[in-house]
């Protein structure tokens, strides 16, 4: 296996980077997982723009355009010979003298991983094989004025202690307010009575790319969507729900906490929706 490090295509067991990078130090970095189908990526737009947003965010002024980072990433799947691919792709602010105040991202380090994810899932088999287990978990999500939950930063903290939690797939985190906000690594959705629902942009969630797509098809299916700001109650009165994010796709909740859930028509027409998008643009 073969990882980008800093513009050059090392042997993967050489892929490292400094003890002093703020980036392993502080969670200094912003990051993106995207995913490559047939050897192009999906929402590549939508990626690099969200990582543009999260460099600003943490004014990590780092001076690499999109289309070098693109660049970066195809060489990284081609040199490993990948079509369908989990790709993570990290800036940091790199290595400075050891104080916190971060000065100039003037040497970013910028990493780009990649492993083999075939279509389906992990184990080549479909999401239906394995719907999620989900429960809320009494870690609240961290409120945007603290750290803005549309970064998609290197502090997987909060995510962490949620998973710690629970033994579920996912934990599902409210944010101060008792409001729920999305999962540890996925955002949520949930239909009743055939409306579907989604916690809105204003509350502490990252905007998933899955998410916008999944939006983008309901809509088009002419599937009524809600987006707002929900408590736990709405969640245990749904007739279906699901998780999204790149690597799982729509992902159907099996079960909250001890509740059973059905795999809802709704939730079917979406990821088969989401398939189809996937195969009408890359295969
Ligand atoms: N929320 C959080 C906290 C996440 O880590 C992720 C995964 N990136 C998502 C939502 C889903 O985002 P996406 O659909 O862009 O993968």
């Amino acid at each position: 296996m073969q990882y980008h490090v800093n513009g050059n295509l090392v042997p993967a067991e050489e892929a490292t980077v400094s003890v002093r990078d703020r980036g392993f130090m502080y969670g200094d970095a912003g990051f993106e997982t995207l995913r490559a189908y047939g050897g192009t990526m999906f929402e590549w737009e939508a990626h690099a723009n969200r990582l543009r947003r999260t460099c600003d965010v943490l004014s990590i002024d780092h001076g690499i355009g999109d289309g070098e980072l693109r660049k970066r990433i195809h060489e990284t799947l081609e040199a490993n010979d990948l079509r369908d691919a989990y790709v993570k792709c990290s800036i940091t602010r790199g290595v400075q003298a050891g104080k916190l105040t971060p000065g100039p991202a003037d040497n970013p380090t910028v990493v780009v991983i990649v492993s083999e994810l075939p279509r389906g899932g992990k184990r080549g088999t479909s999401v239906w094989d394995a719907p999620a287990t989900a429960e809320i978990v009494k870690t609240r999500r961290v409120p945007d004025h603290a750290l803005p939950a549309h970064a998609k930063t290197h502090n997987y903290l909060n995510g962490t202690l949620a998973r710690l939690e629970t033994e579920a797939d996912e934990a599902l985190m409210l944010d101060l307010d008792g409001n729920l906000t999305e999962g540890a690594t996925s955002n949520l959705f949930f239909v009743r009575k055939g409306v579907l629902h989604t916690p809105s942009l204003s509350g502490a969630i990252l905007p998933g790319i899955t998410r916008t797509v999944v939006l983008e098809l309901a809509d088009e299916l002419g599937i009524p969507t809600r987006t707002g700001c929900y408590r736990p109650v709405d969640l245990r009165r749904a007739d279906e729900a699901f998780l999204t994010n790149t690597t799982w796709e729509v992902r159907p909740v099996g079960s909250l906490g001890d509740t059973e859930l059905e795999i809802g028509s709704v939730t079917r027409e979406l990821a088969t929706a989401f398939d189809a998008l996937v195969e009408s643009r890359h295969y």
